[in-house]
């Protein structure tokens, strides 16, 4: 069934009256009404009561309030209280004292009980992307960790919310996936209360007020909403179609779809990427022209073969993230960094099911899946940090190496993404081999929902191993060891001969190549990232014991000239081609406003390109699990 659906916002004109809890112990109460002051100045106002009077606790003389320092799903410490402003009380006898830059102690004047207390502050919400907050002209987009205080020690206690009316022009509707109070909690003057069982869940539902178009789908009885902030053209005909045979083949591999309804929220923007998952929704960020619009041809453009791929990485998690997840990700720490060395089990196995859903569901060719591992590949071989720092590190330095890179982290450390999906895809072959193919990581997939999903049971860091060995009888321990302890390099060439791909390595033919087969390749070394910046050939980031680093180039350096002629991009690799191996070539560079001239030893390419070919099609075709080319 399509049809489309706008929630009516609450139009509310007084503080409300604290909202009792239905179960047999009463529960401390903490209710929350959110607002955009205004609009043009990016401002929230958030009120929050909290009462211990009525519950079962015995009333604190005093308790902390402290919003969330990072977001489950997004592993840097962003410090969400910098935006926090003005926070007051509106009781006299109320006193907050400041302990740290995201902690308050809420007490009473004259030392007696903490019965009852209310709060008020604002929040400055001007940051457009999918793990904070955001309000502009068109809409007002938040996510709890960004605009609700925690009651520390009161995690447990339902939290209630209310959405008031805008103060201003933005339109009165609502995208969240945050469940309704049931009607006779909700006090007669409003429609609608949102109410969660504990405060993790109530900042696990982003919301999106204000204009936005709601596109809503059913697939195997589930509802689907897409929802893309302002109003656009776009094609959600065949989005409907696209996104309906990811979610079904996401629902046939775990088994079962946990949520009730689930959205798919797009921020809409001139430039930008992100997504970010959640309990029963995912936030997505996108730029508008690469999304498909009415009229437009129906051949899939590389722009939204990565929105579809985005959408499919983003439901992936709602089982693989949300629901499994590690033991300490289960109602984690949010005022400092949470470690774990297992994000490779999670984001990797994720980005390996993407785009390889895509092409199990026909949207891409194997020809299109073939050039999603070509690209994949030749990101990790081009990163000489994978010789460095193994995934199971990469995770676990997550906080300050992966979330904070710079020019020099190619060097250094490696994604637990891209590699994370090597393995998985290693995973599947090796598992498949020494099953006789009746085992696949899809089986693996399958009991991690079953016995950490559907149980709520932490993942050990040992899950795969064990899982491997307790349910297929099969021992991993060299090959995991290998592959996500060290730093040594995966036997891809075996495993893709064993699906029926040849993987070749060649050398790159321009700064924009990511791998796949080209023609001219370049015979000389760059060994660095360079791309036009203002129109000027700009160093972006020099691989350790290449040319480049060899002849002193650094990030940040201009390019001038190169061999005595002025060069951009295309006449860089041009000027280097002409030259014959071993010439020492000048290179003139810009390097904080000083003009320098290098000298450049012309050295022999490095096959750092990968080019698979399919030398098998019918074995190709079987693991992939669609029926031609
Ligand atoms: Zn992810």
């Amino acid at each position: 069934m399509i049809y489309f659906r706008h929630d009516p916002i609450i139009y509310f004109f007084m503080i409300p009256s604290i909202i009792p809890v239905a179960s047999t112990r009463q529960q401390t109460n903490i209710a929350y009404q959110i607002s955009v002051l205004s609009s043009q100045e990016h401002l929230f106002e958030v009120t929050m009561q909290v009462d211990f009077s009525k519950s079962d606790d015995i009333a604190p003389a005093s308790v902390n309030v402290a919003l969330p320092a990072w977001i489950p799903g997004s592993y840097m410490i962003r410090d969400f209280s910098k935006n926090l402003h003005s926070l007051k009380s509106q009781q006299d006898h109320i006193v907050i004292k400041q302990l740290s830059k995201q902690e308050w102690e809420i007490s009473t004047k004259d030392d007696q009980a903490l019965k009852q207390f209310s709060l008020r502050y604002i929040v400055y919400a001007n940051d457009l992307s999918v793990r904070s907050a955001f309000i502009n002209d068109e809409y007002a987009f938040f996510n709890g960790t960004s605009v609700f205080l925690c009651v520390k020690g009161y995690e447990s206690s339902a939290h209630t919310l209310r959405i008031r009316q805008q103060k201003d022009s933005l339109s009165p509707l609502i995208a969240t996936s945050l469940p309704k109070a049931d009607r006779q909690e909700t006090p007669p003057n409003s429609d609608t209360v949102y109410k969660t069982t504990d405060y993790f869940t109530l900042i696990d539902h982003p919301v999106l007020m204000g204009q936005f178009d709601d596109y809503c789908f059913n697939v195997m009885g589930h509802q689907f909403h897409i929802v893309f902030s302002g109003q656009h053209n776009f094609d959600f005909m065949r989005m409907e179609r696209d996104l309906s045979a990811i979610i079904e083949h996401h629902i046939t591999l775990f088994g079962d779809f946990p949520c009730p309804e689930y959205w798919f929220i797009t921020l809409v923007c001139d430039q930008g990427f992100g997504g970010l998952e959640h309990t029963d929704s995912t936030v997505l960020q996108y730029s508008r022209f690469d999304l498909p619009f009415v009229g437009e041809p129906d051949k899939i453009s590389k722009e939204y073969q990565h929105f579809l791929a985005l959408c499919s990485h983003e439901l992936f998690h709602t089982w693989h993230v949300k629901r499994i997840k590690p033991l300490l990700m289960h109602q984690p720490n949010l005022f400092e960094e949470v470690y774990t060395p297992q994000l490779w089990i999670y984001e990797g196995f994720t980005s390996f099911y993407d785009e390889l859903s895509l092409a199990r569901t026909k949207i891409i060719s194997p020809a299109q899946y073939v050039q999603v591992l070509n690209e994949a590949i030749t990101r990790l071989m081009r990163n000489s940090g994978r010789h460095k720092q193994s995934v199971s590190e990469s995770s676990f330095e997550a906080w300050n190496k992966f979330y904070k890179q710079d020019a020099g982290s190619i060097n250094h450390i490696v994604s637990y993404y891209n590699k994370g999906a090597v393995i998985a895809l290693c995973l599947d072959i090796t598992l498949r081999q020494q099953s006789n193919n009746n085992v696949s990581l899809d089986n693996v997939m399958k009991y991690l929902w079953e016995q950490h999903g559907k149980t709520h049971i932490g993942t050990s860091d040992t899950v795969i191993l064990d899982l491997c060995k307790s349910e297929f009888n099969i021992d991993l321990s060299s090959f995991l060891y290998l592959a996500t302890q060290t730093p040594i390099d995966l036997p891809l060439p075996t495993l893709l001969h064993s699906i029926g791909l040849k993987l070749n390595m060649r050398s790159p033919n321009h700064f924009q190549d990511k791998g796949g087969p080209a023609e001219n390749i370049a015979k000389y070394d760059i060994g660095a990232i360079m791309a036009m910046v203002n129109n000027q050939l700009t160093v972006m980031s020099v691989h350790e014991g290449r040319a480049s680093c060899i002849a002193g180039l650094c990030e940040g350096d201009t390019i001038v000239a190169f061999n005595k002629w002025q060069c951009d991009d295309v006449r860089f690799c041009k000027l280097l081609n002409l030259c014959k191996i071993d010439d020492i070539v000048p290179i003139d560079i810009l390097r904080d406003g000083r003009l320098l001239t290098l000298n450049f030893s012309v050295v022999r390419a490095l096959p750092d390109t990968c080019d698979i070919a399919i030398e098998n099609s019918a074995l190709f075709l079987q693991w992939l699990g669609v029926d031609q080319l």
